[in-house]
C-alpha cells in the first residue's frame, strides 16, 4: 500500500491535524515514521523525522512557531535541527532529559515541558501528557481540551510496539496505556502506520497482548525455566528470526514488571530468575 505523502487527517476545536508519512530507517513494519504539522498560522511540527520535499512543502505552507518530538528514538527526530534552522521555530524538550534530547538530535532546546504543560494555538490548546514506557521521555500530544492524542509510539492500529528493557519499562507502559483508555479520546494519531479511530478498542487489544504475554512468561518460570533464553523460547511460540534481540528485550521488561509487583525474583545482573515464593 502506498500511503500518501500528506494528508489532512482531521480538524478539532480548530487545530487541523496533518498527517506527513516520512521514510526512514526503523523496524517499524510501515517503514515511516508520521510526522505531524497541528494547526496552520500558528503551527506545531511534530516529529520530523527526516527531510522530504512533501514535509519541506508542509512547513512552507504554514506557520511553524514550535517544534516538538513524541521521544527522542532516532526514527522520530531526524530532521529536528534541518527544520529548526528552516523556520526559527522555538524548539522544545522534555525536562530531565535535555541532554538526551541534545544528544540525539545535535540541537540544544530552547524551552523545556513536563507533563501539563501547554501549547497555544490560537483559541485551544496543545497539552503535553506523561506517556512513559516504550521511552522514558516518552510524551503523548492532547490536541484541544479532550480532543484527539498523538501517542507517538504508545499506540499502533495493528501488531503492537516494542517495549524492552532497559530502554522500555512495561508497567509505565501498561500505566500509559490505562490513562489513554481512561481519557478516551476520539482518535489517537500514531507515530507508525494510519490513523486509531476506535482507541479504546485498540488499547484494550494492546493491553490484553501485553497480559496474554506477562501470563506465559510467569508460566515459562513456574514451569522451571530460569534463565532469559529458556523463558524466551517458552513463552514465544512464533520464529524469532530477526526479531529475537526484541523480543529478548521484551522479556526482560515484563520480568522487571513482574519483579517489582513481587510475583517472581528476577536477578537482572545474572540474567536468571525464580518464583519469588
Ligand atoms: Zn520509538
Amino acid at each position: 500500500m502506498v500511503a500518501s505523502p500528506s494528508d489532512t487527517a482531521a480538524v478539532t476545536e480548530s487545530i487541523t491535524v496533518t498527517r506527513c508519512a516520512v521514510p526512514v530507517e526503523t523496524r517499524a513494519p510501515s517503514g515511516e515514521t508520521n510526522a505531524y504539522v497541528l494547526g496552520e498560522a500558528p503551527a506545531v511540527l511534530v516529529d520530523p523525522a527526516a527531510r522530504t520535499d512533501a514535509l519541506d512543502e508542509l512547513v512552507a505552507n504554514r506557520t511553524i512557531e514550535h517544534i516538538v518530538v513524541t521521544h527522542t528514538h532516532p526514527d522520530h527526530v531526524g530532521a529536528v535541527t534541518a527544520y529548526a534552522d528552516e523556520t526559527d521555530a522555538t524548539v522544545w524538550a522534555r525536562r530531565s532529559h535535555l541532554d538526551r534530547f541534545e544528544a540525539v538530535t545535535g540541537f540544544t532546546p530552547h524551552r523545556e515541558f513536563g507533563p501539563d504543560t501547554t501549547i497555544r494555538l490560537d483559541d485551544t490548546v496543545l497539552r503535553i501528557l506523561d506517556a512513559p514506557g516504550h521511552a522514558p521521555d516518552h510524551v503523548a500530544l492532547e490536541c484541544g481540551r479532550n480532543g484527539p492524542i498523538l501517542c507517538g509510539d504508545c499506540a499502533i492500529s495493528e501488531g503492537s510496539v516494542v517495549v524492552g528493557a532497559p530502554e522500555g519499562d512495561m508497567r509505565a507502559y501498561v500505566t500509559t496505556l490505562r490513562r489513554l483508555w481512561a481519557q478516551n479520546p476520539p482518535a489517537l494519531y500514531p507515530g507508525h502506520g494510519p490513523t486509531i479511530d476506535a482507541p479504546r478498542e485498540t488499547l484494550e487489544r494492546l493491553l490484553e497482548h501485553r497480559a496474554q504475554r506477562e501470563r506465559r512468561v510467569l508460566a515459562a518460570v513456574e514451569d522451571g525455566a530460569t534463565t532469559l533464553a529458556a523463558i524466551l523460547d517458552s513463552a514465544y511460540e512464533k520464529n524469532l528470526t530477526g526479531v529475537r534481540d526484541l523480543a529478548r528485550a521484551t522479556v526482560r521488561a515484563h520480568l522487571q514488571k513482574l519483579d517489582a509487583e513481587g510475583a517472581l525474583e528476577w536477578d537482572a545482573d545474572r540474567g536468571d530468575t525464580r518464583v519469588g515464593w
